[in-house]
């Protein structure tokens, strides 16, 4: 880069759209680093902020630069945190670090591809159960599937309550740890009333004159959807129609839940931390969603649609669900190397909670450090 694309200062006028061919910066020097050699500094001639080259590279403030392209292709291929950092010889909190810049680099391209395209297909919903810190801390992902495309539309996390079959001493550790939280849980309908903003605002976009939304029988599920006027509205004009399916059904291609299905699948066997019976689980929820963001963007943007046909092998599932492949390819080109800025991203709230890593575990603080420049 040699010169800067825009102000980073978010109150600047030349921060949106900096103007062509005039000077609104000047060069300000450089300063030397051991991992990058010597950065250019600029000075905005009109709100004065500092900023250098560094600034907008998705390596900001690094000192050990590692290919986030192999982070990207083996977190997704099921490795460990640690095993990752071994290999890359940097510790697994600089992988975790890694992660959390890929994430939001992740969050950034959804909202920017996904909400531009014009829904052609049915959409399922469903929660993915799993746990972070300890079992203790189950939690729900909900995830918004496209029918046919398969296309991993939104993800949204809620707390739950450990269940199941519990020994005395374990339901008494169940009660401490209750009286401990210091965050409220996220509940399923809090959680799912933001995953269906989310479908809301797909099926306002929609192609067809009907849509189908299907999800399992939680009652939350259809309460939440009968108490939207606006699907109410399509509802009288048969335009839209909430289909519940019962989850103890054999999980065959025949469901239709099987988009979630499929992808609950894919979960499991390409992350790590969600395989079951291992020490490989998340240590935090904001961890768990920064590398369901991730894998996000590997799915819908990366992943062959079906393997095992010549044709559909070159297809991506965003490309299925209607996102054009000239667009996907262009905004994938310098996500290793130029930042996504928050400013510029237009996040649903389910993403903003991601990026700011606000979810947590209900018993600490675990949003972590959190450098000023994620908010820039
Ligand atoms: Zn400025």
């Amino acid at each position: 880069m040699s010169d800067p694309p825009f102000c980073p200062n978010a109150h600047c006028p030349h921060h949106e759209r900096a103007p062509v061919g005039q000077s609104w910066f000047e060069y300000a020097g450089f300063y030397g680093t051991k991992a990058f050699g010597a950065v250019q500094r600029f000075r905005c001639c009109t709100c004065g902020k500092n900023f250098s080259t560094q600034t907008f590279r998705l390596d900001y403030y690094v000192k050990r630069p590692r290919s986030y392209r192999r982070i990207l292709k083996r977190i997704t291929a099921g490795s460990g945190v640690r095993s990752l950092g071994r290999d890359l010889k940097v510790s697994h909190q600089a992988v975790l670090n890694r992660l959390s810049r890929l994430a939001r680099q992740a969050l950034g391209v959804q909202a920017q591809l996904l909400p531009t395209l014009t829904l052609q297909e049915d959409l399922a919903a469903d929660g993915f159960e799993s746990f972070s810190s300890s079992q203790y801390e189950p939690n729900n992902i909900h995830l918004l599937v496209g029918c046919d495309s398969q296309c991993l539309y939104a993800f949204d996390a809620a707390h739950l309550r450990r269940k199941g079959r519990m020994t005395d001493e374990q339901k008494r550790q169940r009660s401490l740890r209750e009286k401990k939280y210091i965050r409220a849980r996220v509940s399923i309908s809090e959680s799912f009333t933001r995953l269906l903003k989310c479908a809301i605002r797909h099926i306002e976009n929609r192609a067809a004159c009907r849509v189908l939304l299907f999800t399992d029988e939680k009652h939350e599920y259809r309460l939440l959807v009968d108490s939207d006027e606006y699907l109410q509205h399509l509802r009288s004009r048969e335009q839209f129609a909430h289909i519940c399916i019962s989850s103890k059904l054999p999980r065959t291609t025949a469901n239709l839940l099987f988009p979630v299905n499929y992808l609950d699948r894919q979960l499991r066997k390409d992350n790590a931390n969600y395989v079951r019976e291992t020490v490989q689980y998340s240590r935090s929820v904001n961890n768990c969603l920064e590398r369901m963001a991730v894998y996000q963007l590997h799915h819908n943007f990366c992943k062959p649609y079906r393997v095992n046909d010549r044709q559909k092998r070159e297809l991506r599932h965003a490309e299925v669900a209607g996102v054009d492949r000239e667009v996907i390819d262009r905004e994938l080109e310098g996500i290793y190397g130029w930042r996504k800025f928050f400013s510029k991203a237009k996040l649903s709230l389910s993403q903003l909670l991601v990026w700011t890593r606000m979810v947590g575990n209900l018993d600490r603080f675990d949003g972590g450090y959190k450098p000023q420049y994620i908010f820039m």
